[in-house]
């Protein structure tokens, strides 16, 4: 199962997608391939992918990064919202599921739009140079106060670093967590409460989602 929207009984959530979700046959084609796979809590839930090619069209964005790209369910949804001229370059470590994510972004015409780095993230973000317009961050959480300054360095000022998971299910609740990733969110989350390099939202939207714009 993906990480739906928090807080919603099933049928409100069902509603929610009944009147608002535009997938496209093969989105859900990939989504449905995707959820065979043990791994399929990596996928986004569909609501997301559809709110970040929103932010994308919102922002104008035309150099996206994506951390964390697992099956190319968000990376699809974000560069079909790219203009022609647009670019997406996502990093994921190397796994059976790249090529699931290629085949689907070649079905869609979108691969010439899309460069996937496939090396640990932190090793690929310090070989990259901005100004990118929007970054979309889901990937090993331990890392994430690593990717937020990776982030700040590469997004041009009024860039978009978007964090996933940042709600963790409920577990950023734990007093005293055993879980790196646990203990990683939640510092990431109490750091960007007083961060003064962004403007700030943390949206209950799948498993937490949050907003930060560079200043
Ligand atoms: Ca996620």
């Amino acid at each position: 199962m993906t990480h739906r929207t928090l807080n919603l009984d099933d049928s409100l959530y069902q509603y929610l997608l009944d009147v608002s979700l535009r997938e496209t046959p093969l989105l859900k084609r990939l989504r449905d391939e995707t959820q065979t796979l043990p791994m399929a809590r990596w996928q986004v839930a569909p609501e997301q992918g559809q709110f970040l090619a929103l932010l994308v069209k919102l922002t104008g964005a035309r150099r996206l990064l994506e951390v964390g790209t697992f099956t190319g369910y968000s990376a699809l949804c974000m560069a079909a919202a790219l203009p022609d001229d647009g670019s997406l370059i996502c990093c994921d470590i190397p796994g059976d599921y790249n090529a699931i994510a290629r085949r689907y972004w070649e079905e869609a015409g979108l691969a010439g739009r899309i460069e996937l780095h496939l090396a640990p993230a932190l090793q690929t973000l310090a070989q990259l140079s901005g100004p990118f317009d929007l970054i979309f961050i889901d990937a090993d959480k331990a890392n994430y106060p690593n990717y937020l300054e990776h982030a700040l360095r590469l997004l041009r000022v009024g860039g978009l670093a978007i964090f996933d998971n940042t709600l963790w299910s409920g577990r950023v609740l734990e007093s005293n967590p055993e879980s790196e990733d646990t203990r990683a969110i939640q510092t990431l989350n109490r750091a960007l409460k007083d961060d003064e390099r962004v403007d700030l939202s943390l949206l209950p939207v799948g498993d937490g989602l949050t907003l930060c714009r560079k200043r």
